[in-house]
């Protein structure tokens, strides 16, 4: 099953939204298999956001996301890096889609609640990024006989 990067930002802890993200999560069916809270330091961040270096919000979106730690998760699924973006709705939280993460939660473009990989490279590097090997758990979800088609589980 594929595995997917997503981080609860500042805004979702602040906010206590935390719960509600991984309520929707856990809900879709998806499977947590590693979980823990960051400071996200310079280092981390300009690597993550290495893609946004010269736009001109990157030091307020790098400032925004050190003002408290922020939660990263590592979940898993059937084809779990496009559910999970789907489940977060577009960037601007004000043009999400109602039922979506930010749709429901947000009004802002930086602070947008969550991140999530936007591929399967991306979700790869991210997880070494972010997550040693020991801290990712494998483990069988029983549930998932009720969530998935036998041949949809291979
Ligand atoms: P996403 O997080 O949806 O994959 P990007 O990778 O383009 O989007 O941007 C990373 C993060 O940078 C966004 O989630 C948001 O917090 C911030 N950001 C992106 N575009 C803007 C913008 N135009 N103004 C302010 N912050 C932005």
């Amino acid at each position: 099953m594929e595995k997917t990067f997503v981080l609860a930002k500042p805004d979702a802890v602040q906010r206590g939204l935390v719960g509600e993200i991984v309520k929707r999560l856990e809900s879709k069916g998806l499977k947590l298999v590693a979980a823990k809270m960051i400071k996200l330091e310079d280092k981390i961040l300009d690597e993550h956001y290495a893609h946004l270096k010269d736009k001109p919000f990157f030091p307020a979106t790098k400032k925004f996301m050190q003002t408290t730690p922020a939660v990263a998760m590592v979940w898993e699924g059937k084809e779990a890096v496009e559910v999970v973006r789907t489940l977060c709705g577009v960037t601007n939280s004000r043009k999400a889609a109602p039922g979506t993460i930010r749709g429901d939660w947000g009004q802002s473009i930086q602070a947008n609640l969550v991140h999530a990989s936007d591929s399967l490279e991306t979700a790869e590097k991210e997880i070494r990024r972010f997550f040693k090997k020991e801290e990712i758990f494998p483990y069988a979800l029983k549930k998932e006989e009720f969530i998935y088609s036998p041949d949809e589980r291979e």
